[in-house]
């Protein structure tokens, strides 16, 4: 059925394209105007038959060729892209094909790090283009123990990557998810910004647009905080060189003596809605942003101080969620000092009373000595915590980046909606 729809589609975009262009060639045989709409006009449509064409061989090749559970890959390539953040080039172990991924999802991993008795789960975004069907790239950035607490233990993960995974080591590598991507058959101008190492999702919608040959008004916001932590420098420039239709804005808060402004970044300031109103002609953009936590929070506020539609602010955390839904029903009562729910873990023997402050599922039973929920993410993305719902029914206050199994919740981004009894 999509098939003929699609082919339906084709054939009235082509028979469109002839029509158009031979009457702007009847009425105005001789005219250059007419030639230069007929080309312009057969361009847009071919472009358009293309678009479709290919969207719907990415949607088939997705359900044919992605996996469940984790499968091999072997790191093929590693490359230095900043202080402290490296590529990973990956390709299947088994050599076969790959299939395609929306421009913002992440893949999760399933490490054995020595000295750890369980594997560690962790996502990382996908930070090249959906276009090089051979291998997935992610480009990771090792986190240092917190600066209040320089006596912890640096990030399991990035640090086991960037200091022990070498060429030719393999990994276990779910297939790629989440629902934080571009919309790559809108012609909306974009707005996307990255924050960090936050850059990763957006840098791959920028390589997707680039490489589609489309024309839509695409500005680029990336800060760090000076020339040591800017990654994919020369690519950036090169793309903006190259592409009219792109425009680079890179924003340094603290430049270094050696950083020179104009030259390696545009702004010596943070990105802001303040810079957007500077720098945009409208708000009239729809707006991809990851960052940490305080720069999503200020986006967020701002963009929506600014008049931009909910429906076109998008944002992924890469930990725990800062930005929350507003609650409904009984969710919501119980958050404003309304009649309180009830949370049974039923293989702990526990009962707890749930409100607002008490957070996520995942939280309260922390906070109560139910020891038996892993965790990883906190963002209710690599799956970890998903445990069977016995009794009731659970909200999200993000959406998960793939849906649980039925009769199960992410419970580091579920509040009960009702009574509870869950499986933990
Ligand atoms: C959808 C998604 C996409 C992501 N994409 C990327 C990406 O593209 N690139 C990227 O680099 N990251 C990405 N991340 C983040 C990534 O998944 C990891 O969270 C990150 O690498 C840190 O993991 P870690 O194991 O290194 O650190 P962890 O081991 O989780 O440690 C985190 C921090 O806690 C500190 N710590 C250790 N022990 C304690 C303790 N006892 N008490 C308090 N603190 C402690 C550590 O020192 C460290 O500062 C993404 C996350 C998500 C959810």
């Amino acid at each position: 059925m999509d098939a003929l729809i699609d082919m339906s589609a084709i054939l009235f975009l082509g028979v469109l394209t002839v029509y158009v262009g031979n009457l702007a060639l009847v009425y105005n045989r001789r005219s250059a105007w007419a030639r230069r709409s007929h080309k312009l006009s057969q361009d847009y449509l071919r472009a358009e038959i293309d678009l479709i064409t290919d969207r719907r061989r990415i949607e088939r090749e997705k359900t044919d060729l992605s996996w469940n559970g984790f499968r091999k890959f072997e790191i093929s390539s590693k490359t230095m892209e900043a202080a402290g953040t490296c590529s990973f080039y990956l390709a299947p172990h088994d050599g076969k094909p790959l299939p395609p991924f929306e421009p913002g999802q992440f893949l999760t991993f399933n490490l054995n790090i020595p000295g750890q008795t369980k594997p560690v789960v962790r996502c990382y975004s996908l930070s090249d283009s959906p276009n090089h069907p051979e291998s997935y790239r992610v480009t990771i950035k090792s986190v240092p123990p917190p600066r209040d607490r320089p006596e912890l233990p640096p990030g399991l993960s990035s640090n086991f990557f960037l200091d022990q995974l070498d060429v030719g080591d393999i990994v276990d590598v779910k297939a790629p998810s989440g629902h934080f991507f571009l919309d790559m058959s809108s012609h909306k101008p974009i707005v996307l910004i990255g924050g960090g190492v936050g850059l990763t999702p957006v840098l791959s919608m920028l390589n997707a647009v680039v490489e589609s040959g489309s024309q839509r008004e695409t500005h680029f916001f990336y800060g760090v905080v000076c020339g040591a932590d800017h990654a994919f420098k020369e690519h950036l420039q090169k793309t903006a060189r190259e592409n009219e239709n792109v425009h680079l804005h890179v924003c340094y808060s603290q430049p270094s003596d050696g950083d020179v402004e104009g030259e390696d970044y545009q702004h010596g300031e943070r990105v802001s809605v303040d810079l957007f109103k500077r720098l945009l002609a409208s708000n009239n953009y729809e707006y991809y942003f990851c960052g940490p936590p305080p720069m999503m929070n200020s986006l967020v506020e701002g963009l929506e101080a600014w008049n931009v539609p909910e429906k076109y602010i998008h944002f992924e955390a890469f930990g725990p969620a800062s930005v929350k839904k507003k609650l409904d029903g009984k969710a919501q009562e119980a958050a404003s000092g309304g009649p309180t729910l009830n949370v049974n873990f039923a293989r702990s023997d526990r009962s707890v009373p749930w409100n607002a402050e008490a957070g996520s599922i995942l939280e309260l039973a922390e906070a109560n000595g139910v020891v038996n929920i892993s965790a990883s993410c906190r963002a209710g993305n690599c799956g970890s915590c998903i445990t069977a719902i016995k009794d009731g029914e659970v909200e999200y206050l993000n959406p998960p980046g793939s849906p649980a199994e039925e009769g199960s919740c992410y419970t580091c981004i579920a509040v009960p909606k009702s009574d509870l009894v869950i499986d933990a």
